[in-house]
């Protein structure tokens, strides 16, 4: 019986499909989402982290620029002391005054930068300390050549000690925000890649999980249907007491065997066997052991026939056989090998018609009951074949 376009089994495989559609959707859902707020996530992060990168790059020539000022302070003290050499001083002094106002353009880019957005990171105090270098570089330009050499020295030493070491501590500590920044992004960033990966490991096994369920459902329904196609198949074609085939199989079958006995040129035998006074064996020892016999008797011949004969059970205590490739008397000796298998000593009659590559099935069947009849009118417990009645024929078994 072909399975598919049985509503039993359809439905499953529909099932099994949307399913599977249903998996793949969500999955492209939920990847897609993922990705987009990934995209989004990393971007803020990136943005944060290069802005954080660039101010601290700054701040560090920012140290550079103030520990440059140091050797110029050194530079400048030493030629106030030198003699003689005011000119040089002169120029020496117009030199640090442009690198502290350099130094306090530095640090107020660093705030503004600080005020549009970026980071907290402490330089807006540096910047404030840094207001005071353009005073001080105004103060020396005014001072000139030092007419007090002295004055100048203390000066210069009070900007070194006081002014540059109070830029150079705010810095330190605004890179280090900057830093502490730049590591929690970088942290971040790390903990937003081992979620991506536990994400899509997440999404590949639930994906994984969820497919491999609806395919195990799906076939455990398909193969649990096929079964029950199977099993009813079955019931349909066997005889529920005895096991061998029922009338509706010998209907079907006999035209098949044949038609191909037909085609390939063999002959073939149809015997209709019938329990002798069964009616009698059922009064005497009760309906269940005229069933139980049936069933013995009929499990006993199937076993001695070859694969390609069939036996059905025709209807009460009557059987059919079909025998493929056998004439009437290799019939008649398999009949014969049938009798003593039937258990408590049980008679039955057979008649056999072998066809004659004409007659139809109906026919065939027909003439093999006519026979049955003859052995029941000869004195039951015999074989009559068809056509060659009347005979003379023995009992088939010896009832004491
Ligand atoms: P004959 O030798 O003329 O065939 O006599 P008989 O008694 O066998 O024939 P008859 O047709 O008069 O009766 C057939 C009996 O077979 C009747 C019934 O009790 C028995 N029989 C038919 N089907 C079953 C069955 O499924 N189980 C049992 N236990 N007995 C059945
Ligand atoms: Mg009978
Ligand atoms: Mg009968």
């Amino acid at each position: 019986m072909p399975a598919t376009g049985d509503p039993l089994t359809m439905k499953p495989g529909a099932m099994a499909k949307a399913g599977l559609v249903l998996a793949v959707a969500l999955l492209l859902l939920a990847g897609g989402l993922f990705a987009a707020g990934a995209a989004r996530d990393d971007a803020a992060l990136e943005q944060r982290y290069v802005r954080s990168l660039a101010l601290a790059a700054r701040a560090v020539e920012a140290q550079r620029a103030a520990a440059g000022m140091y050797e110029q302070l050194a530079r400048v003290t030493a030629r106030s002391a030198e003699a003689g050499a005011a000119g040089a001083l002169g120029s020496e002094l117009r030199g640090l005054a442009d690198s502290l106002r350099e130094l306090s353009e530095r640090l107020n880019a660093l705030r503004d930068d600080e005020a549009s957005g970026a980071p907290a990171g402490g330089f807006a105090a540096a910047s404030q300390a840094a207001a005071r270098l353009n005073d001080i570089a105004a103060e020396l330009q005014r001072a000139g050549v030092a007419a007090d050499p002295a004055g100048l020295r203390r000066r210069l030493a009070a900007i070194g000690e006081g002014d540059l070491r109070q830029i150079d501590a705010l810095l330190d500590s605004a890179l280090a925000v900057q830093r502490a920044q730049i590591d929690e992004a970088a942290q971040q960033a790390r903990q937003a890649g081992r979620l991506a990966r536990i994400s899509v490991f997440a999404a590949g096994a639930l994906a994984l999980a969820l497919g491999v369920t609806l395919t195990l459902v799906a076939w455990r329904s398909l193969s649990a249907n096929a079964l029950l196609m199977e099993q009813l198949t079955q019931l349909a074609r066997e005889d529920g007491l005895t096991g061998v085939a029922n009338r509706r199989t010998l209907d079907e079958r006999l035209p098949q065997e044949m038609a191909r006995a037909g085609r390939h040129k063999y002959t073939l035998s149809v015997v209709m066997i019938d329990l002798d006074h069964f009616k009698r064996f059922n009064d005497r020892r009760g309906h269940a052991a005229g069933d139980e016999l049936l069933r013995n008797a009929a499990q006993a011949w199937l076993r001695q026939l070859r694969p390609s004969d069939l036996l059905a059970r025709y209807g009460g205590e009557e059987f059919t056989l079909v025998l493929p490739a056998c004439g009437e008397e290799q019939a008649e000796h398999m009949v014969e090998r049938l009798q003593p298998l039937v258990p408590e000593r049980q008679t039955f009659s057979a008649g056999i018609a072998t066809w004659n590559g004409m007659d139809s099935a109906q026919e065939l069947l027909a003439a093999a009951d006519r026979a049955l009849l003859q052995a029941k009118r000869g004195g039951r417990n015999r074989i009559v074949i068809s056509g060659r009645e009347p005979q003379i024929s023995l009992p088939l078994r010896l009832v004491s």
